[in-house]
């Protein structure tokens, strides 16, 4: 049985000013000093990330971006590329989130090239991945998860696989309080882990599949509890610094 820290990344969207960002990380950071053996993540907006590398500095929290180019530079008016991130100080970035994918185009090509550019920058990526509501009615859940993780895994090297922390998140649960059962998390994260194990087999047992889709406070235990699942890919309740320590802090208590 591997040892698969417990990793939590709060995914702030399109929210917090960096006043706002700055009121933010000083209460959470008193609140999560002390869950040792916890990785914790803040997915912040670009403007927000040289702040709060800096105000997180000594803690035991890093500081994400939400998306990032492929390239390195070139002429790509907005976007921002991972050496820029890694320039800053940043540890990490969420790729595919299904709001990138579903209301700005991204895709699972760009995604292919984006997996390998932020891990050679020195950036943590974690990979999000989900079913719509209707590929989840029609049965079609491991189509879509086989599809989005094997294209995103396809161009990283074997050594490189089990460094993707992959965040299972059923769309029709993001945003929507509507969680996913236990079971349903269970399921869908031992089906990931096994696709890495497709892919290479020792990295079946390493990768940190998260879940994400409505988590909370009171929810957080018992889907943090779950033999697959070793962290959580939190949105709306992780803009409350106090919900947020609270479920970082149940992730210190949740078996391994
Ligand atoms: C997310 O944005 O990745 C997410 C899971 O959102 P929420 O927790 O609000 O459902």
């Amino acid at each position: 049985m591997s040892e698969r820290r417990p990793f939590l990344a709060g995914n702030w969207k399109m929210n917090l000013t960096v006043a706002e960002a700055e009121e933010y990380i000083a209460s959470l950071l008193p609140r999560v000093s002390g869950a040792e053996g916890v990785d914790v993540a803040v997915c912040v907006p670009f403007t927000a990330l040289a702040a709060m590398v800096d105000s997180t500095r000594g803690s035991r929290v890093q500081v994400y971006a939400q998306t990032m180019h492929e390239a390195t530079h070139g002429a790509f008016t907005g976007e921002v590329s991972a050496p820029m991130l890694t320039e800053l100080g940043v540890h990490g970035v969420v790729l595919g989130h299904s709001e990138r994918r579903q209301v700005f185009g991204e895709t699972d090509r760009a995604l292919a090239e984006k997996l390998p550019a932020a891990l050679a920058a020195g950036l943590q990526p974690i990979l999000c991945v989900g079913e719509t509501e209707e590929e989840r009615e029609r049965d079609e859940t491991e189509r879509k998860l086989r599809h989005q993780v094997w294209e995103g895994l396809q161009d990283l090297a074997p050594d490189q696989v089990a460094r993707v922390a992959i965040a299972y998140e059923p769309i029709w649960a993001i945003g929507t309080g509507q969680v996913a059962t236990p079971e349903q998390v269970q399921e869908a994260a031992a089906f990931v882990r096994a696709l890495v194990g497709d892919k290479v087999p020792e990295a079946a047992d390493t990768v940190r599949v998260l879940y994400g889709g409505s988590v909370k406070p009171d929810n957080a235990g018992e889907l943090l509890a779950l033999p697959d699942v070793d962290g959580a890919l939190v949105g709306g309740a992780s803009l409350d610094a106090g919900d947020f320590a609270a479920m970082v802090n149940a992730a210190r208590r949740a078996p391994a």
